[in-house]
């Protein structure tokens, strides 16, 4: 796993084509339910199974990341759900 990495580093953690699906995903509200708890974040992505995706945050750096799907690694319910925390964490 590639994990730690920093969200900013997000495009040199996950692999082209993860990070070309993981925004389809993201763009097409594939992704839902982005909530935050103590620096965890959790979410569902509907893409075909719902899987549970989930990352923990220590400042802007990602030292936990899952999914529920089969991929071991970073899959792209993961890089959808980097998108979206990145996103929420620049607005806020
Ligand atoms: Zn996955």
């Amino acid at each position: 796993m590639g994990v730690p990495f920093y969200l900013a580093e997000m495009e040199d953690t996950f692999s082209r084509d993860v990070l070309i699906a993981g925004e389809d995903l993201w763009l097409d509200g594939a992704l839902v339910g982005l909530e935050e708890y103590r620096y965890r974040w959790t979410a569902k992505v509907y893409a075909g199974r719902i899987e549970q995706v989930s990352l923990k945050l220590r400042g802007d750096e990602v030292i936990a990341i899952s999914c529920t799907c089969p991929v071991k690694g970073l899959c792209a319910h993961l890089a959808a759900l980097v998108m979206a925390v990145q996103e929420r964490v620049e607005e806020s």
